[in-house]
């Protein structure tokens, strides 16, 4: 058994890594039980000096961490280098941030003393997908090792050569051996890392599926866990609204990535008064993005990250389209070689077709019409996810009160929802619980430890 990293441009199979057996699991999981108290053991600046020695070994190698990403999951090559850089970025922030979020909280009480300390868990195991390949990782890892745990990683079957890249971005920053290891395993064996003893939480950013799969032997393990699952964000765009900006940020926020992003803009919810003009504009920008090699600089439209990916993207438009939504524009697969889709607006979704219910996790636009604000937002939460979302109006009160209105973890008004270091980063609903980033996700695993002297 082997992991094979197959090219979504061609189809072409450019890696194959071998599949771990039981030993090599077993070793593993031995080595990072043998490190993890002497990492504790370490002061904070000693851990964040690590981290920020990866932010640089990360910016050294960009440009070929950027190239593998581009050639195992599709990502433009712009964007990769991007996703790179910002991976730099955030272990800056917690090598230089993480002391100040870790310290000693004081708390007056009845004792002499008494304060919260933030004490690592032990070693946490990352269930991470493909999408992001490298930013997913480092969003939990820099927080994580710099608070003193240690860190196992089950990366997505596809993107093996990243997998092991992060594993050495980790080496070069001179990490000791066993502090983050990689574990070259299958989804099925997730779950025996979770119950062994030597783990003590988890997080997983993917499906709901895998999700519900992780919290349950969690739950059953009584061990922490976080989850970042998928969303289908609400792009609610008011009569009052600058359209240019609208439009503009609507495109990027819907196909970067070839529309593969959990905070993509999925569900456009557009008010009548200004639905023709919005959507003529947005079909006419549509239409302008190439697919191409994401190699190319000029390409705007990457492949999506697998074939079966694509397939399924098709099968829930197709089905929505038997049930009544208009293709406005794309809305099929690119013939030829890879795994493109058309940028694609699948108009007049209503309730009770798959697109209404399920994420589209593709480069596909769907447009649900609303009276006004009222039915605007109650669409927007009639969604059983609750990941981002945003609002356009050019009254930013008025944007603000719908904002804080919205089922979600995070709400922007007039601004493409992105993850930034130092906002927290989660959902709510079946988009899952906990945060990363800001100084909410360096305390997920961490032991706020109460400490009482007379
Ligand atoms: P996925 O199939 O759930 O895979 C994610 C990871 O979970 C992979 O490492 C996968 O391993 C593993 N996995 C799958 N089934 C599992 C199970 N039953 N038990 C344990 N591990 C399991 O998700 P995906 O299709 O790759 O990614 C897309 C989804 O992730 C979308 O829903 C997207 O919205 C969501 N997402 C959320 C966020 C966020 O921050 N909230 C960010 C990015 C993506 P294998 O590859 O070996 O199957």
């Amino acid at each position: 058994m082997s992991f094979a990293a197959v090219n979504p441009v061609n189809g072409q199979t450019i890696a194959n890594i071998p599949a771990w057996d039981e030993v090599q699991l077993n070793d593993a999981l031995a080595q990072v039980a043998e490190v993890t108290p002497p990492w504790m053991a370490l002061s904070m600046a000693e851990r964040c000096a690590f981290v920020k020695k990866a932010g640089q070994v990360l910016r050294d190698n960009r440009d070929e961490y950027a190239n593998l990403i581009s050639q195992e999951m599709g990502k433009l090559i712009g964007e990769a280098r991007a996703e790179i850089e910002k991976c730099a970025l955030v272990c800056d922030y917690y090598a230089e941030h993480g002391p100040e979020f870790l310290q000693d909280e004081v708390i007056e009480s009845d004792a002499g003393k008494s304060y919260v300390a933030h004490l690592p868990l032990g070693t946490v195991l990352a269930v991470m997908p493909w999408n992001f390949p490298f930013w997913q990782v480092f969003r939990f890892a820099a927080p994580a090792l710099v608070a003193g745990n240690t860190a196992l990683l089950k990366h997505a079957s596809n993107v093996p050569q990243c997998a092991l890249a992060i594993e050495d971005v980790f080496h070069k920053a001179g990490l000791p051996d066993g502090v983050f290891r990689t574990l070259m395993i299958r989804a099925a064996q997730v779950k025996q890392v979770i119950e062994d003893p030597r783990v003590q939480a988890v997080t997983l950013t993917g499906s709901e599926p895998a999700g519900r799969s992780v919290a349950e032997t969690a739950g059953r393990c009584l061990k922490k866990s976080l989850l970042e699952l998928g969303g289908s964000d609400a792009f609610i765009v008011l009569e009052d609204a600058d359209l240019d900006e609208a439009v503009q940020v609507a495109v990027q926020s819907r196909f970067l990535n070839a529309g593969q992003s959990c905070i993509a803009a999925k569900r456009f919810i557009i008010v009548d008064a200004i639905a023709e003009d919005f959507l003529t504009r947005f079909k006419a920008a549509v239409e302008v993005l190439r697919a191409g090699d994401p190699l190319d600089e000029n390409t705007s439209l990457a492949p999506m990250a697998r074939a079966d990916l694509r397939d399924e993207l098709h099968q829930q438009v197709s089905d929505s389209i038997v049930s009544g939504a208009l293709a406005l524009t794309g809305c099929g697969p690119i013939k030829g070689k890879g795994a493109y889709y058309k940028a694609s607006i699948l108009d007049r979704v209503e309730p009770g077709m798959r697109a209404y219910q399920e994420e589209l996790f593709g480069p596909v636009a769907i447009v649900i019409h609303a009276r006004d604000e009222e039915d605007a937002l109650q669409i927007a939460n009639d969604s059983r996810f609750g990941l981002g979302g945003s609002v356009w109006t050019r009254d930013s009160s008025r944007g603000e009160r719908l904002a804080r209105r919205l089922q979600s973890g995070a709400s922007f008004v007039n601004g493409l929802v992105k993850s930034d270091p130092r906002l927290p980063f989660g959902g709510v609903k079946h988009s899952g619980y906990g945060r990363e980033l800001s100084h909410h996700g360096i305390k997920e695993f961490v032991n706020a430890k109460t400490i009482w002297i007379k």
